[in-house]
């Protein structure tokens, strides 16, 4: 029998009364370990968080949690190669796609221990200066934002079990909320065994970072108004999160960040062998394939002129042609697995979908696994689908394949391109490929209806950008309708989400007081 992972909850380590579920190697198909979640008292838990966790937070200052933050980087620091074995064996991922999720969310946690020091001592915000509500000032509103008095539910997205996690809960515990976590059940072997190295070391305050692994059964029925939760996942599961009472009836505030068919746009004007055309190419391939295309930012549809149609599609071809996938413990494989056996036969299904109106530019299937045995191996190849006609395909702006699959499509004009790319109904991030600032900038402009995040790509930035989907903390990360309306990261602006705001109406002598 593989060892039963333990839960962190009401201060202590406890296992599920369950047999659990089996989390497996989807390169291997070998057993890993199990998790459970039977028989917690879900009730003490939160309650336990909430009290004793958030307490011992709140009493700190914005500079004292930002310590904790970068203790908690620290310890995370010096366990990364277990969390690198953990990631190649639970979620078949190479070196370059673990870092993506290890070491991102190691980034992010600095850079919130960075932000959070500069707000020094004080213990709640000031929102903007005080309005005189009377003659000469006498009597004024100030706002102000106080850490939220409740615990903060994770419910998390198989794809980043380590970033998924750490982005989320280095915001609220700076801003003094205490943190459950239940991450998806296919990788929480990651997710549970950094919780317990922060655990173990002892940095946090007792109640501040509890962890649930396994069935999500119970956990919306103890949410309280004062608390949030906030949720990476399918549409579907995010719809049933929605109808949930907490949410409905108790107005528990939720951030959801859910699918997103996001896309890239090649502007006009270019020739198919600049530079542009080349940026834009490797771009899409890399996105297509940076842990197996399993990005909720990646790049699922290509937008560009009518007449660079085929040699766009020739140029993504000859960098996918390159890639090399199977086993991530063989140093010549570029692309490991999808996450699970499961997750291949859905990305099986939506690219079958997708292909009975596009047809495939480059088809990577009937290549060769390179140490990996493709009937028990979750590894998908590349492909890329040709879409003629993007205005009477409605599949290609609908589905997400969630797997190495984009579809290239022609456009007209600049407003045929902009309009196919808001049929995204709401996205993540797009990215715009082009040289002209003025054009670039009007693109960008118009995107942000429908996107949270628009990347703008010249050759003056080939070697600076950051990359279409790579998440940074600097940046908002959700995006409208479809992407869930969810507002992530973004610098310190995520820290509202975790604050509750107020206005204060008081005499001059008041307001001062209030930051002392
Ligand atoms: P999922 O099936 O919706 O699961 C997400 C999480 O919700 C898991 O922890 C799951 O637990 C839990 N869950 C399932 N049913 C639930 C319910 N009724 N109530 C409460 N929780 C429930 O999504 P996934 O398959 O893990 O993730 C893939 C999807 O996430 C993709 O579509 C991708 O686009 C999206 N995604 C979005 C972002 C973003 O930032 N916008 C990031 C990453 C992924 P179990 O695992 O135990 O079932």
């Amino acid at each position: 029998m593989t060892e039963l992972l333990a839960n962190h909850v009401a201060g202590r380590w406890q296992t599920g009364s369950g047999a659990g579920s089996v989390l497996k190697d989807p390169v291997l198909g070998t057993a890993l370990v199990r998790v459970d979640a039977g028989g917690l008292d879900l009730a003490a838990a939160f309650a336990f968080a909430r009290e004793t966790g958030g307490k011992a937070l709140r009493a700190l200052s914005y500079a004292q949690r930002a310590q904790l933050l970068a203790k908690v980087a620290a310890v995370l620091q010096s366990n990364r190669d277990a969390y690198y074995d953990i990631s190649t064996a639970n979620s078949g991922t190479v070196k370059n796609d673990t870092a993506v999720d290890v070491d991102g969310g190691i980034y992010t946690l600095s850079q919130y221990a960075k932000w959070g020091t500069a707000l020094g001592s004080a213990r709640h915000l000031s929102d903007g200066a005080a309005v005189a509500l009377a003659k000469e000032g006498a009597f004024q509103s100030q706002h102000i934002q106080v850490p939220t008095q409740g615990v903060a539910l994770f419910i998390n997205a198989f794809n980043f079990p380590g970033w998924g996690l750490w982005e989320k809960a280095a915001p609220a515990l700076l801003s003094g909320v205490p943190v459950i976590i239940k991450p998806a059940t296919a990788t929480a072997w990651l997710t549970q065994r950094m919780v317990k190295d922060v655990v173990d070391a002892g940095v946090l305050p007792p109640g501040a970072l509890s962890i649930i692994c396994g069935s999500s059964a119970g956990l919306l029925d103890q949410l309280q108004p004062m608390d949030v939760m906030s949720f990476t996942g399918s549409a579907e599961t995010a719809a049933t999160i929605r109808a949930h009472s907490a949410i409905t009836r108790h107005s528990v505030r939720s951030n959801i960040e859910a699918d997103s068919v996001n896309c890239a746009l090649l502007l006009p004007g270019h020739a198919a062998d600049s530079e542009v055309v080349q940026l834009l190419a490797r771009e899409v391939a890399r996105e297509m394939t940076v842990k197996s295309g399993q990005k909720c930012t990646a790049i699922r549809r290509v937008l560009v002129p009518q007449a660079l149609y085929d040699s766009v599609a020739q140029a993504i071809g000859a960098q996918l042609a390159k890639v090399v996938v199977g086993n991530p413990r063989n140093e010549a494989v570029r692309m490991g697995s999808l996450v699970s056996r499961e997750q291949y036969a859905v990305v099986q299904q939506g690219l079958a979908q997708l292909l009975q109106h596009t047809t495939a530019l480059h088809d990577g299937r009937g290549k060769a696994l390179l140490d990996a045995d493709p009937a028990i191996a979750a590894c998908a190849q590349p492909v890329l689908l040709g879409c003629q006609d993007p205005d009477a395909t409605a599949s290609v702006h609908d589905i997400e394949v969630f797997g190495p699959v984009a579809a290239l499509m022609p456009y007209r004009n600049l407003e045929h391109a902009l309009a196919l790319a808001h049929r995204g109904q709401g996205s993540l991030a797009a990215s715009i490929y082009g040289e002209a600032p003025d054009a670039l900038a009007q693109a960008a402009i118009e995107l942000a209806a429908t996107h949270g995040r628009v990347h703008v790509v010249s050759s003056e930035v080939a070697k600076l950008h950051t990359g279409h989907g790579n998440v940074m903390p600097q940046s908002l990360h959700g995006g409208p309708g479809r992407a869930g309306g969810g507002a992530e990261l973004g610098g310190l602006r995520v820290l509202d989400f975790y604050h509750r705001k107020a206005a204060i109406q008081a005499q001059p002598s008041v307001q001062q007081a209030l930051d002392n």
